[in-house]
């Protein structure tokens, strides 16, 4: 009698878990991650990954990812997303049309990750390798019509509570032309130290978490990788450290290997190489920042794939890709998580979940 009575009260709190720890450690904490690192290839879809790894003898940073999902990225009116809804889909958990940033179909603006984790006291990040109002890392913190409303994105970043961003853009905050705002001198109000490439190297700045770190790297967007661009790796690096000493709480970190997806536009292999190329690197660096702290997730994935990459022809360790296409494919993109909560990426799930996953592993 006391027995059946004892697994009612088990049932009726729904906790009864044969063989489960739960049953005798009911309070026992969640293995929560203190960061979260969110790491875009924009339009690196499975044919890209498998072109990295070709490329680098059958070896890329992505194989120590214990886990693997796919996520499927049309927008709300297209099969065929763009980076803006993408990034919105990610950032905010909402299917949008293409080309709105950070607003739902409706209009209505959508909080992103990145500021619901700012709002609830950890330090946040993006470093890119377009400018910092592109598409990709406008899903983050702009919330307008239009993609290149570039002007009025400056705006949001600074109405933003972000802590620390690398990219291009600079010429959109002290070069407006809808307003003579000097949004640089604005930036410095809001407490930002202001750096920019040709003046100042990531080298021999200290990451004094007292201050809001801009760090321009173009007055609009940044050079390729072919032509000489290597700022990825030493920025997320810098990031890391920084965003570390920013706040107790733990950071959200947006890292964007942005021209992936423009060498894919362009058709171009090579470029596409060197973009993947630092793209590696950086997620190797972030890795072993993961491995050594213990308390980051790390997550790598698409918004979706550029140019319907077909690598039809080789041999079994060399490829020649070819581009089916200028533009983005309906192809699902691949999910690699790494760190506490990372099994929450397994599996076959909507765009919109690499939002909801991502809050449910902080605890929100
Ligand atoms: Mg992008
Ligand atoms: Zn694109």
């Amino acid at each position: 009698m006391r027995a059946l009575f004892f697994i009612a009260i088990l049932v009726i709190l729904g906790s009864f878990k044969i063989g489960s720890e739960n049953f005798d450690a009911p309070a026992k904490i969640e293995n929560r991650p203190k960061n979260i690192i969110l790491m875009i290839g924009d339009g690196m879809g499975l044919p890209q990954v498998s072109a990295g790894f070709i490329k680098n003898g059958w070896h890329f940073s992505l194989e120590d990812f214990p886990v693997v999902g796919f996520q499927k990225t049309y927008s709300a009116d297209n099969l065929v997303t763009d980076s803006a809804a993408g990034a919105t889909a990610m950032a905010c958990g909402k299917k949008t049309k293409n080309n709105m940033l950070g607003l739902t179909p409706d209009g209505n603006p959508c909080q992103s990750i990145l500021e619901e984790a700012s709002m609830s006291g950890y330090a946040t990040g993006m470093v890119v390798t377009s400018s910092i109002q592109h598409a990709t890392p406008g899903g983050f913190v702009a919330h307008r019509q239009a993609r290149n409303m570039y002007e009025d994105i400056t705006l949001d970043i600074l109405a933003s509570n972000l802590d620390f961003f690398v990219g291009g853009g600079r010429q959109y905050f002290d070069n407006r032309e809808n307003d003579d705002q000097d949004l640089l001198a604005a930036l410095k109000n809001k407490g930002f130290s202001v750096y920019d490439k040709n003046t100042n190297s990531l080298e021999n700045l200290r990451p004094d978490p007292n201050h809001k770190i801009a760090f321009f790297t173009a007055e609009n967007q940044p050079t390729s990788a072919i032509q000489g661009r290597d700022y990825l790796p030493d920025a997320a690096q810098f990031a890391l450290n920084y965003l570390q000493k920013r706040s107790e709480n733990g950071f959200f970190l947006m890292v964007e290997g942005s021209q992936i997806d423009w060498s894919c536009h362009a058709n171009q292999i090579d470029p596409l190489y060197s973009e993947l190329a630092d793209f590696d690197k950086t997620i190797k660096q972030v890795l072993q920042f993961a491995r050594t702290n213990g308390e980051t997730l790390v997550i790598v994935t698409a918004d979706h794939e550029t140019g319907g990459l077909g690598l039809n022809e080789g041999t079994a360790r060399m490829v020649s890709p070819k581009f089916t296409t200028n533009g983005h494919t309906a192809a699902m993109v691949p999910v690699f998580a790494f760190g506490p909560k990372s099994e929450l990426f397994r599996g076959i799930y909507e765009n919109t979940e690499i939002h909801h996953k991502m809050r449910q592993a902080f605890g929100f």
